[in-house]
């Protein structure tokens, strides 16, 4: 079964799960890039997807994306 999110549940998810805030009023799918607001005052977008399941919850100042070498 597929959950369905509404910006109401992104937004509680947000708010319940980071220290980030959502920006954005509406939710059109999962492909859609979301703006938030980090604890620090950036704004960074991000689809919800990656927020969720990659665990980026933060601006790319304060959680820097991983570097591989
Ligand atoms: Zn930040």
């Amino acid at each position: 079964m597929n959950k369905r999110w509404t910006i109401d549940k992104i937004k509680e998810f947000v708010e319940n799960n980071s220290d980030s805030k959502l920006l954005t009023t509406e939710y059109h799918g999962f492909s859609q890039k979301l703006l938030f607001e980090c604890a620090c005052g950036t704004h960074f977008e991000k689809t919800f997807t990656k927020f969720k399941n990659n665990h980026q919850r933060k601006c790319a100042v304060c959680q820097p994306p991983k570097v591989s070498r």
